[in-house]
């Protein structure tokens, strides 16, 4: 009889509980970012050592920096943590990480830089909610939303550069339909967050949204989620689907809802095909928020002088505070804006129903953003 070897794989958080310097100093970052309530962490090889950086409202900072003598052996170590393969050191990696008893789960991906492998994990948050009620959108894009959702057929597409939360709005959208009484699928690219109810297929090399999209139509669809519209043949699909009396819910990269109607054009849909299917378009944006504690009032001066230049109306408006133990340099976090137009609007003239400006200056008179995020907007839109 031959021996009988009982391999044990220790779990994540196993591994994690070890002491050696490289190891504490990993779940020190992750310690910090999930604090900071941050989106990503990047391990960047540098020519004279590594920097550690967060992403926390959107921006970066640098939270540690190692001398070159770490570089490598910090590297391999991250990599073995996060379930990567530390043979492979040529080519991009992905992997995932679980840490269940600290609600958090990570993306990880590596790729070879000419100084080493730079490393980057996206945080998700298990105790992220999706729900419209508490997405902090306003009330009226989400009645106008849940209006479009109640449809039997139709195309409602949510715009937004990455980290613009679109992907939260359009799940929260999900959750709020009857999962009971609908066949809800949806199409991921990879799957991030897992629902009750709600049937999630990863797209693989071997799977495309195209592939997927063809497939779902033949599993008695009511409602599928494309995570994103890419080309013209999956554009052509979830508008054929629609008219064929589902409802798609999708993204695409266009920087306006009107942009989503133009891009939608240029990947071949007709015209026609739009404006009877598209029941909703609309583009996100996460705006910073400012932290009430250490912010102040401007004076009427300052105010006016921001609406002459900005040609804004506002009738009050905050000045961003250096910080305090409440908020991260005068911030506590973001809230989304979206505009959009409704099928009336798409069918009649696209004005927007809802504008970023008017979002905009009802945030800012509210004292919800401040100046710096009112200026640092309207020069990008
Ligand atoms: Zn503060």
């Amino acid at each position: 009889m031959s021996n009988l070897t009982i391999e044990y794989k220790e779990t994540n958080e196993e591994m994690l509980r070890n002491k050696t310097p490289y190891t504490s100093l990993f779940r020190d970052s992750l310690k910090k970012a999930l604090e900071a309530k941050a989106s990503d962490i990047h391990i960047e090889p540098l020519v004279d050592g590594l920097n550690i950086r967060i992403r926390q409202n959107g921006d970066l900072t640098t939270f540690k920096t190692l001398e070159k003598e770490h570089r490598q052996s910090f590297i391999q170590e991250v990599k073995r943590l996060s379930n990567l393969s530390i043979a492979i050191s040529n080519k991009p990696q992905d992997s995932r990480l679980s840490l269940p008893s600290w609600k958090l789960s990570l993306r990880v991906n590596s790729t070879p830089t000419i100084y080493g492998e730079k490393i980057v994990l996206r945080l998700l948050d298990m105790t992220t909610e999706f729900d419209l009620i508490t997405s902090n959108l306003s009330e009226r894009a989400i009645n106008d939303l849940t209006v479009a959702a109640k449809e039997k057929n139709g195309v409602i597409i949510v715009s937004g550069p990455t980290g613009s939360g679109k992907t939260r709005t359009l799940f929260s959208l999900l959750n709020s339909l009857n999962r009971n009484k609908l066949n809800i699928v949806s199409l991921e690219d990879p799957v991030e967050y897992t629902f009750k109810g709600i049937n999630q297929i990863e797209i693989k090399k071997s799977l495309s949204f195209a592939d997927g999209l063809r497939a779902i139509l033949r599993q008695d669809p009511d409602v599928i989620l494309v995570g994103e519209i890419r080309d013209q043949e999956t554009a052509d699909l979830c508008f054929k689907a629609s008219a064929t009396g589902h409802l798609v819910i999708s993204t695409l990269h266009a920087n306006s809802a009107n942009k989503v109607i133009e891009r939608l054009m240029n990947m071949g849909v007709e015209e026609y095909m739009i404006k009877s299917n598209l029941k909703f378009s609309a583009a996100q944006r996460l705006l910073k928020q400012t932290c009430p504690y250490c912010s102040t009032n401007l004076d009427k001066k300052s105010i006016e002088k921001v609406n002459s230049e900005l040609n804004l109306n506002l009738t009050s408006l905050k000045e961003r505070g250096t910080g305090c133990e409440k908020c991260s340099e005068g911030i506590i976090g973001r809230i989304p804006v979206m505009e959009y137009l409704t099928k009336e609007e798409i069918n009649n003239n696209n004005t927007l129903r809802r504008s970023f400006l008017i979002e905009l200056e009802e945030k800012a008179s509210s004292g919800v953003i401040d100046k710096t995020e009112v200026i640092n907007f309207a020069n990008h839109h």
